[in-house]
């Protein structure tokens, strides 16, 4: 199983557009950037999960091929409004060529997805409802989509657990997608003890009110603690919301104040809040050893590819 992470950030970018947060300052001295959070996935198939906005740049970065199919998490615009951009591979193909490509969402969230892209089922996708709990199987591959809660305005939200399975048809290379998500509502047997674990990071620290209902790293580990995965956990859509020490930007709306900072559970200090990607890696290597972090934990940069 091949994982290659097309963005890494949160809805709006990293940095964002016209921000002089301390965050956004520093990123852009260093050429810093985090496109959307999307990711694809290779087993015996092309798996694209959550085609937002900036698909035609990954399309171009990564020479990304037609993938077999596409699954959306839910409805915001940072996770589908690329789905137009697909239409290029059937463009390239002679007129006879082409079938559409599955697309699998829950059936709330493809109401909200087909109002917007309607004209493009039949033509260029084909749209498959997936349900919370249900395996959906394709060639070696099973993705069970499991039941999120990311608020009012995502009530369909998932996520998924993809696992490619070994000849024996028990044994297994596995990996769980959360994307957006404050809490789980459907919790499912394979979760448990998966290879890979792609979580949200949207903040370091829980805000005083998670209005957006995304995940903290801080909230994040108690998830870790759960689901224990057994090789690599990946933290993404990094907002750069979170307020830093001095920076005059930390009245926007943007910035949301920490309920309770995160601290090193043995000098009580708090820790600070990443700026950069060297600032991320050695901060998410101090918190793994001092809070016990089961296997490696690491914020992946825009086109890194792992292998499981
Ligand atoms: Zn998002
Ligand atoms: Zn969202």
């Amino acid at each position: 199983m091949d994982i290659l992470f097309l963005g890494t950030g949160s809805a709006w970018r990293l940095p964002e557009y016209s921000c002089g947060c301390m965050i956004c300052k520093k990123m852009n001295e260093l050429d810093e950037e985090r496109t959307r959070t999307s990711i694809q996935i290779t087993t015996s198939r092309r798996i694209l999960i959550d085609p937002g906005p900036d698909l035609l740049t990954h399309m171009n970065r990564y020479h990304m091929e037609l993938p077999d199919l596409v699954l959306i998490t839910h409805e915001h615009g940072d996770h589908c409004l690329g789905l137009d951009e697909l239409l290029v591979f059937k463009r390239a193909l002679k007129r006879n060529d082409w079938t559409p490509i599955p697309v699998y969402a829950t059936e709330i969230t493809w109401r909200i997805v087909e109002e917007r892209f309607g004209y493009l089922i039949g033509s260029l996708v084909e749209k498959r409802l997936c349900q919370s709990g249900v395996t959906i199987s394709v060639g070696d591959t099973e993705i069970i989509p499991f039941k999120t809660f990311h608020g009012p305005t995502a009530k369909g939200a998932v996520g998924y657990v993809i696992r490619q399975m070994n000849d024996d048809s028990v044994h297994c290379k596995s990996l769980i997608y959360t994307s957006d998500f404050a809490e789980i509502e459907t919790v499912i047997p394979q979760m448990y003890g998966a290879d890979v674990l792609v979580i949200q990071s949207h903040w370091l620290n829980e805000p005083v009110e998670n209005r957006p209902f995304h995940m903290s790293l801080q909230t994040a580990l108690s998830f870790v603690e759960k689901w224990k995965p057994t090789k690599e956990i990946f933290l993404v859509h990094i907002s750069g919301g979170d307020q830093v020490l001095g920076d005059p930007q930390n009245n926007t709306v943007k910035k949301i104040q920490p309920k309770e900072p995160m601290k090193d559970p043995m000098s009580n200090a708090v820790y600070s809040v990443p700026l950069c990607q060297e600032d991320w890696d050695v901060l998410v290597k101090k918190i793994s050893i001092d809070y016990s972090i089961p296997c490696r934990m690491t914020v992946p940069r825009d086109g890194d590819i792992f292998s499981i």
